[in-house]
């Protein structure tokens, strides 16, 4: 994202144009790729002082920020949990990050160390005129060359470094106590991460603009991404020629994108999943954006029990994420077919800045899980900050989760979140007790120590270096992590021709239910179970399935036998592990498959064995729960 600052008005601009209120010129701002900005609320602001005072004393945060109403942007830079860069008067003055061990810090910048310093009572280090000519170099801060530090510094902490005149000339980490940069004449006092360079010089705190005023500087600019948005929905909507739905998070980029479509003219029902893991404010805010657009509100609710499913798959992570199968898409699959079992046009509000996926994915899709579901998003290349004055130029009440901070409104165990964002929700709602009991038990269970779950490492089932290395050892599970249950499948070898035809075979770890499994292997055709051989039989024996566990298939060529011995083995995976999320229901064109208690069901009379309904399947597709050897 390109920002840019007129410093005549002192407001951030979103084009490459001039300032929309004063017609000067403006100066593009330097930020972290990929520069999903978005304005400061009350709440981070208040973090701003807290930490700024906490870091380096009374005062230090009015100094780098003068209010809470300030206009102060945010940008969220990619970082092992939560970083956030902080934009005011057309520059980056600080970063906010989250440590997972130490929690939330304040890194200034030059210019906002400079605004701080002026109060600055803690973390300040004076150093002698003859070292500066080094340190403007790139040098780090050198015991010999320290005149005075705070006394209250300690070893890890954020620190600015302040030249005769008061003015910052560094920032960085100190690497010894205050008392000993002073006393010792040899070692590193402070790391450098930033020193001063030329242009680096801030004006003081200058004009301050409100929000209103920020609205009024980009109002043609957002007017035409608005307009781009609504010329979007009515060229999809015509050229897919479906009927159409919207699909309401609760969060702002869903409540945007829903304006957005209402603002195109269109009335389309709206539909919401209540994945059994949404804070309730969020059903709630859900429910009252309904009332007030006078929407229709359909609203799916999963069938399954979050945490009684993690006992089932383990805990959910960024690579291991089943709960978006049954407790998002099954639901919303079962919504959409009964509602448009024709396909339908969902309008989702889906921002290419918002993560690496969703920048690769275009503005219109097909949803692999949910057949006959084009997405689309007319907010595909929003900022956030594009989001956020959009809401407040229509007067749109938000979710209350994001004035408490929230960053991200989802499903409240979700892994995908930061751990910033987990601790916050823990703080403030009383249900997340039940998901941190279950995880302590799972760590108990499987030998991980309580930092496992303290940091987050639950959240990943390759958990990165950097957060090992802040608690070495505690993302090593004694007992494996293995999940409740396991069906292990192993191929013996190449299928092989035997009397002019090929046959492949393998066998599962355990014995089979026969009964489940001859009604999932109709899909492949007629079956017959043979009680006293111990074996179900399909067409005239191309898949013999055994109750011991053993699979044979029969083909004309190899590979036509290995493809189809891999079919068998995935429909006995569903006989045996089905979860009933629901996802594979609406693939099937005769009505022959419905879940009932949990499990899907195939309804010998209807099915004619087109095998539609392969595709995704929560258990097929999750190897840790079906583990395939391939001994070949
Ligand atoms: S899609 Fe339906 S009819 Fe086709 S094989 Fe599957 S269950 Fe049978
Ligand atoms: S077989 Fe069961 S788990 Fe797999 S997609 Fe169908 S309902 Fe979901």
């Amino acid at each position: 994202m390109k920002l840019r600052w007129c410093h005549h008005c002192n407001l951030p601009i979103l084009d490459e144009g001039k300032c929309g209120t004063c017609g000067g010129p403006t100066v593009k701002v330097n930020l972290t790729p990929p520069g999903d900005i978005r304005p400061a609320r009350r709440v981070d602001i208040q973090r701003v002082h807290r930490l700024a005072d906490e870091q380096f004393g009374p005062g230090a945060g009015r100094a780098l920020v003068p209010d809470e109403e300030s206009v102060v942007v945010l940008n969220k830079a990619p970082a092992d949990d939560r970083m956030d860069e902080v934009i005011m008067d057309g520059a980056v003055v600080a970063t906010m990050r989250y440590d997972p061990l130490s929690g939330w810090h304040l890194l200034p910048r030059i210019g906002g160390a400079n605004r701080m310093a002026k109060v600055a009572t803690s973390g300040v280090v004076q150093i002698s005129e003859d070292a500066v000519p080094f340190i403007e170099g790139g040098a780090s801060i050198l015991a010999p060359g320290v005149e005075a530090a705070s006394l209250d510094i300690g070893s890890g902490d954020q620190v600015m470094v302040i030249d005769h005149e008061g003015k910052a000339i560094a920032v960085g980490v100190a690497r010894m106590l205050g008392k000993q940069m002073v006393e010792e004449d040899h070692g590193i006092c402070v790391k450098v991460r930033h020193h001063r360079r030329k242009g680096d010089a801030m004006p003081d705190p200058g004009l301050q603009g409100t929000w209103d005023d920020v609205i009024a500087a980009n109002e043609a600019h957002m007017e035409r991404m608005i307009d781009k948005g609504k010329e979007f929905v009515h060229r999809v909507a015509e050229e897919e020629g479906l009927p159409v739905a919207v699909s309401f998070s609760g969060g702002k980029d869903s409540l945007a994108l829903l304006l957005v479509v209402l603002e195109a003219g269109l009335n389309p029902p709206v539909v919401f999943v209540d994945t059994g893991i949404e804070l309730p404010e969020t059903v709630e805010h859900v429910h009252d954006v309904a009332r007030r657009h006078d929407l229709e509100l359909i609203i799916e609710e999963t069938e399954h029990d979050f945490v009684e499913m993690s006992a089932v798959f383990g805990p959910p992570s960024r690579d291991y994420r089943w709960c978006c199968k049954t407790q998002k898409l099954g639901p919303v699959a079962r919504a959409l077919n009964s509602r448009f079992p024709g396909g339908m046009v969902t309008f989702i509000g889906q921002r290419r800045y918002e993560s690496g996926p969703r920048s690769r994915s275009g503005a219109v899709w097909r949803n692999p899980w949910v057949p006959g579901q084009v997405g689309a998003s007319p907010i595909q290349e929003w900022t956030a900050m594009h989001v956020w004055l959009y809401l407040r130029m229509r007067n749109e009440e938000s979710n209350p989760w994001y004035d408490l901070g929230l960053e991200r409104i989802g499903c409240y165990t979700c892994p995908a979140s930061d751990l910033a964002d987990l601790k916050l929700v823990e703080e403030h709602y009383p249900g997340y007790a039940r998901w941190r009991t279950f995880l302590e038990e799972w760590a108990e269970a499987s030998g991980h120590d309580e930092r496992w779950v303290e940091l987050g490492m639950w959240r990943f089932h390759n958990v990165p270096k950097s957060l090992q290395e802040m608690a070495p050892g505690a993302a090593e599970a004694t007992e494996g992590l293995a999940p409740a249950f396991q069906l292990t499948f192993e191929m013996d070898g190449r299928a092989e021709e035997v009397d002019g035809a090929f046959v492949a075979r393998g066998s599962f770890d355990r014995e089979l239910d026969l009964e489940r499994v001859a009604e999932l292997l109709t899909i492949l055709g007629e079956t017959r179970s043979d009680g006293e051989a111990g074996q179900v039989v399909v067409g005239e024996g191309e898949v013999i399935a055994q109750r011991d566990g053993t699979l044979v298939a029969r083909g004309e060529t190899g590979k036509a036998t290995a493809d189809l011995l891999e079919r068998a083995r995935q429909l006995v995976v569903r006989a045996e592990l089905c979860v009933g999320c629901g996802v594979c229901v609406p693939r099937c064109p005769t009505g022959a498959l419905s879940t009932v208690e949990k499990r899907v069901r195939v309804d010998q009379d209807t099915c004619i064995h087109c095998g539609s309904c392969f595709g995704p399947c929560a258990v097929v597709d999750f190897p840790p729960v079906a583990v395939m050897v391939d001994r070949g």
